[in-house]
């Protein structure tokens, strides 16, 4: 077995060859500047890269991780990250993106305590204790640790909107928007959760995270966005004489739209 994991610098020779070969000028470009529109808050887990995922070139997104993408406000690493993305990069999207079957929050349901971990994960654990019943009404374990895992983005995205650096960027008039997504590893496919946040007064007027336990949002895939934005362009004619055939959708996205 190699020492010196000479077969990854191989790779990374390949790899910087193919971009030079698909154009000349990218290394340089990459040297001189980064002008990220997003800050990716993600899991560290390995199968999920914010580039790979968004499919987005290097310096087009600026990513933290860490594990179940948890935000500790005082967690000096996370407020590095978010005060250069805000302040100097000037990102215009903050995405906090979390994962289904995410190890992190699954290590947050147990009832083993005592590692750095699990002083990490206090949040989540703390959160499904509180609400330890409702939670384990979910008779299935997977569904019960999904949604976990949608509710703990939730919490994040409110973390994130209660710090003073994205307090004071929006006080300013910054343009500066926050999402809550969710990732699928066996689909490959983001799933918006919410909320988006633009401003004090949205989060301000945000349903409490215990309340969002009990109610909780439904994921919204592209393709169901889509087809609402489908339907809500129609006009009151098209809507008296539907298409013959709508194309099925499995994720309930052809539900008839509401008219009230
Ligand atoms: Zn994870």
């Amino acid at each position: 077995m190699s020492r010196t994991l000479d077969h990854l610098f191989d790779r990374n020779v390949a790899w910087a060859h193919a971009k030079t070969d698909a154009d000349p000028h990218f290394f340089r470009r990459m040297a001189e500047q980064q002008t990220p529109r997003y800050l990716w808050i993600g899991c560290s887990d390995s199968r999920i890269t914010a580039n790979d995922v968004l499919g987005l070139e290097p310096g087009e997104v600026f990513v933290h991780r860490n594990i179940a993408n948890v935000v500790h406000t005082s967690d000096m690493n996370i407020l590095s990250v978010l005060e250069y993305a805000v302040e100097h990069l000037k990102v215009e999207h903050i995405i906090i993106c979390g994962h289904y079957g995410c190890g992190g929050v699954q290590r947050a349901l147990v009832t083993e305590r005592g590692a750095m971990l699990d002083h990490w994960l206090q949040p989540i654990s703390m959160l499904y204790r509180k609400h330890r019943a409702v939670f384990e009404a979910i008779s299935e374990h997977d569904a019960r640790l999904d949604r976990m895992c949608e509710i703990n983005i939730e919490m994040q995205v409110r973390r994130v909107a209660q710090t003073p650096i994205v307090e004071n960027a929006w006080a300013r008039g910054q343009k500066l928007n926050l999402h809550g997504w969710i990732y699928a590893i066996h689909d490959g496919l983001l799933r918006d959760l919410g909320p988006h946040l633009s401003s004090v007064a949205e989060r301000d007027a945000l349903p409490s995270i215990d309340h969002r336990v009990l109610n909780p949002n439904e994921p919204m895939s592209a393709l169901r966005r889509q087809a609402l934005d489908a339907f809500s362009s129609l006009s009151l004619d098209d809507m008296a004489s539907p298409p013959c055939c709508m194309p099925a959708l499995d994720d309930g996205a052809a539900k008839s739209p509401r008219k009230d």
